[in-house]
């Protein structure tokens, strides 16, 4: 395209209106090397002008990989007899959050399967124990879908986020990677739900997954913007050993950037992270997701004796600038892009004399 012609794109972007599905159409058909390039640039702007070169990092910490439900592309689905199992106590998950508060992480993320024994009850204890040793610190919790009343209680615990990608927007598409038991209906539902009860709340979806065309990331930029989350996270899709997409290729690394870019360009003071998944395919993926608008990235401190037990997709990075002990790591990729970690708490503020022109 043209320059002026992914200017004027870029101008309808920024506005407050809807976006037409014609603009995504265009944005997402085919996009050259150069335009994508261009495009990284004018989402860099966005993202200094919001952030200036500041990196968000929230330790990860993954409470359970005991899952009751069984969606097609999930290594910790429950009908995965290979997957290890493993369900952190509260007690170690307090001991994680201090470890990271030592480190100097100001959010912890508790993420994990639907474990049954995990359940609302369990877990807004276990959120209450962080918040009273933690007041200042804050709690996104990452652990599916639940009812109004599971999300109220965990919310009055003191969680302050929730990350909950709707994964594809597309009905069918959605039916193709779950099972009957889960629809997309009930995925958006609690979407807004979380929203409505004063979470920030995080969506996203993940790119290449099997039988994912344009088209659905048309659907997906689509619900994104009538929801308008808070946080936005977007990986590559790995396939994971024991699941029926054991055999499918992984998600474009190239494609994640350009989504990346879109959604800076348009939720212009999300909280966009870099993710683990786009790191494990390349290995300057943490930096180059910056570089195209990304500000956020999640550190593993699940304990080490478990780590390596939370396989969501093969070979997933845990180590190295992956990981929470190794801070340093990732700030010398960041200082090598000219950026740094932000340890604030990095809260969504929504700068809205910056969203929109
Ligand atoms: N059970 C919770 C949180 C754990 S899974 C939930 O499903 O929301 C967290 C995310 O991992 C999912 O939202 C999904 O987008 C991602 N994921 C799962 N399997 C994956 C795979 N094979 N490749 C890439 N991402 C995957
Ligand atoms: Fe469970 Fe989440 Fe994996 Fe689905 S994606 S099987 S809900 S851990």
């Amino acid at each position: 395209m043209e320059k002026r012609e992914l200017d004027a794109l870029v101008e309808i972007l920024s506005r407050k209106e809807p976006v037409p599905e014609e603009v995504w159409n265009l944005l997402l058909a085919a996009p050259s090397v150069s335009d994508r390039e261009y495009l990284a640039m004018r989402a860099r702007e966005v993202a200094q002008a919001c952030f200036g070169k500041g990196v968000y990092v929230r330790a990860l910490i993954e409470i359970s990989s005991y899952c009751r439900n069984n969606c097609r592309y999930c290594g910790l689905r429950c009908s995965n007899g290979d997957a290890r199992r493993y369900r952190l106590s509260k007690g170690e998950i307090v001991d994680s959050c201090r470890k990271g508060a030592a480190l100097g992480f100001n959010t912890f993320v508790l993420q994990g399967g639907e474990d049954p024994v995990q359940n609302d009850a369990w877990l807004a204890d276990a959120v209450a124990a962080i918040k009273a040793e933690f007041p200042e610190k804050a709690v996104t919790l990452s652990v599916g879908e639940r009812s109004s009343e599971g999300y109220a209680l965990l919310r009055s615990a003191g969680a302050d986020r929730y990350l909950l990608r709707h994964e594809t927007a597309d009905e069918e598409h959605y039916a193709f990677l779950h099972p009957q038991t889960m629809s997309v209906v009930n995925r958006k539902q609690c979407l807004y739900e979380l929203k409505r009860l004063g979470y920030q709340a995080g969506a996203g979806m993940m790119v290449g997954s099997p039988g994912q065309e344009t088209r659905h990331l048309v659907a997906d930029m689509m619900f994104l913007d009538s929801l308008k989350p808070q946080m936005i996270g977007i990986g590559p899709f790995i396939p994971a050993k024991g699941t029926p997409f054991a055999g499918e290729k992984s998600g474009n690394v190239e494609q994640v950037l350009y989504l990346i870019s879109l959604l800076r360009l348009r939720f212009r003071s999300a909280l966009i992270p870099a993710t683990t998944a786009l790191a494990t395919l390349c290995s300057d993926g943490t930096e180059r997701a910056v570089l195209a608008g990304a500000n956020v990235v999640m550190p593993n401190l699940t304990p080490l004796e478990a780590r390596d037990k939370y396989t969501i997709y093969d070979n997933k990075k845990s180590n190295g600038s992956e990981s929470a002990e190794q801070l340093s790591l990732l700030e010398e990729k960041l200082s090598g892009i000219g950026y740094h970690i932000d340890y604030g708490r990095g809260d969504y503020e929504g700068f809205e004399k910056l969203r929109y022109v």
